[in-house]
């Protein structure tokens, strides 16, 4: 088996794209072969490198890699579109010799005057077959005297393409229905169609498995593909991806570049693994699974042809998961340089101990990776910032002061300060109180970490140490 992925560097690697790749590297690693990894960058105006490094980045992260690339290389030379022109231009120049492409000199102009015609007469808006019929060396003729013209398949007429998709089964596409297609533009440069199709052969690709957005090219790379003399590969049309709303993914339903959701405190791990599930059924109701697993089980006719649903919620449930199977080591590696950004200097060696003691707590919670400064911060940064909705929340309420002046006055008496004995004293403020733990504990919360959302209580408190958590109780009071 020989995959490829071909993203055009024309913007953010998109999860969509980022499933394509998923899906191309563990059909391979399933049946073994090899992936190759395009760049599909003729499009040279808008492409970018910056677009291209997230792209690799992207793969990376999630952990596929490929066999023959853009910087690895390969047995078949340049995997840059852009440096293989020539051989597009070579198999253009086949093609029509072969007369199986012809040159067309009709302006965009005139196109449009007959393209809105045959809408308004109810026929189909396709190319209408003008320059076809031209004496083929009286078009090179007028080329060559400087006339502006593209390439066009000529597309076989009447006919039929019709080929098995391993999704979505036979496919049928009437001829009808395909013009005559521009493969090479008036300035020498390919089009995709061609582009693609020359490297999918060259590059003797096996199966070609993308987005269902490109089925309608597929007829047009099997007609290049069989006037180049070759056999077309397999080909798999994955479902597009939808939002929980059933309407097409897109920004409204969050963040649909990859990289949002790196910076945003996901693993890998349990991106993979949620991506893997979208649209691909092995029939059980298993949803957690090792790569291993994944490669193992993973076959392409298994694939769904309803549309899959990205939702974030799911995929932040499957996070939080992984999150709570990572070593705690692993996690304190994960999360460290983060929490050390968020206070804005490295934690000196009691500060990591400290954090070593807070990191399961927090571990246990957490759906993102990226919440854990929010979480720590107090017990790292002097000059704590109150949350200002915690503060109007808990801090105004009646009972608020009572509770910091009587916790405050059994803690400052204890000899020994551990989890605990602080749940022994705070507790026995509630007594005193007769508060409950919402109204009680709260206003303590707040008061040391500065927000109503914190690690469990207790052991913030002892983490935190005595001489900083008294202080904390006491500017407070003096605030209220
Ligand atoms: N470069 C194309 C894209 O990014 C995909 C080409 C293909 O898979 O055939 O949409």
């Amino acid at each position: 088996m020989r995959v490829r992925f071909a993203p055009s560097p024309t913007g953010y690697l998109h999860v969509g794209s980022a499933r394509t790749a998923l899906f191309n590297w563990l059909a391979v690693r399933h049946a073994g072969g090899e992936m190759i990894l395009r760049s599909d960058d003729t499009d040279q105006e808008r492409g970018s490198d910056e677009y291209y490094r997230d792209v690799i980045d992207g793969l990376r992260w999630l952990g596929i890699d490929w066999d023959e690339g853009v910087e690895e290389g390969g047995p078949h030379g340049s995997y840059r579109q852009s440096d293989r022109l020539e051989r597009y231009q070579a198999v253009a120049e086949q093609l029509r010799a072969a007369s199986n492409a012809y040159l067309c000199f009709c302006t965009p102009a005139e196109l449009d005057v007959r393209r809105k015609e045959a809408q308004a007469a109810g026929r189909p808006p396709g190319y209408d077959g003008r320059c076809r019929t031209l004496d083929a060396s009286e078009s090179t003729a007028r080329q060559a005297g400087g006339e502006s013209a593209v390439l066009r398949l000529a597309v076989p007429r009447p006919g039929e393409t019709v080929f098995d998709d391993v999704v979505r089964g036979e496919v049928r596409f009437g001829h009808d229905h395909v013009e005559d297609f521009v493969i090479l533009r008036s300035n020498g440069s390919p089009t995709y169609h061609l582009a693609s199709t020359v490297d999918d052969v060259d590059f003797a690709i096996t199966h070609v498995v993308r987005g269902e957005d490109l089925l309608s090219s597929t007829p047009k790379h099997i007609l290049i593909t069989r006037a180049m003399g070759a056999e077309p590969p397999i080909y798999a049309h994955l479902s597009l991806l939808m939002g929980p709303d059933g309407k097409k993914l897109s920004k409204r339903h969050g963040d649909t570049a990859l990289h949002a959701y790196r910076q945003g405190g996901y693993l890998p791990e349990a991106f993979v693994n949620y991506v893997a599930l979208l649209g691909w059924n092995f029939g059980d109701d298993e949803t957690v699974f090792t790569r291993d697993e994944m490669v193992e089980r993973f076959d392409l006719s298994d694939i769904q042809k309803n549309p899959a649903v990205f939702d974030n919620e799911k995929l932040t449930w499957m996070n939080g998961v992984y999150i709570r199977e990572l070593g705690i080591d692993e996690f304190i590696a994960r999360t460290l340089p983060a929490v050390e950004a968020d206070v804005g200097r490295a934690l000196d060696g009691g500060e990591l101990e400290i954090y070593r003691t807070i990191a399961p707590l927090i571990q246990e919670r957490m759906k993102v990776l990226s919440e854990a400064p929010a979480q720590v911060r107090f017990l790292f940064i002097e000059d704590l910032e109150y949350d200002a909705r915690s503060w109007e929340k808990v801090l105004t309420k009646p009972d608020a002061r009572a509770a910091l002046e009587t916790g405050l006055r059994n803690l400052s008496d204890l000899g020994e300060w551990t989890t605990e004995t602080i749940e022994r004293s705070l507790r026995a403020m509630l007594a005193e109180l007769e508060l409950n733990a919402g109204k009680g504990l709260q206003p303590v919360r707040v008061a040391v970490t500065g927000s109503s959302i914190s690690p469990p209580l207790f052991e913030s408190l002892e983490a935190l140490g005595p001489e900083r958590s008294l202080a904390r109780l006491q500017e407070v009071l003096d605030r209220l």
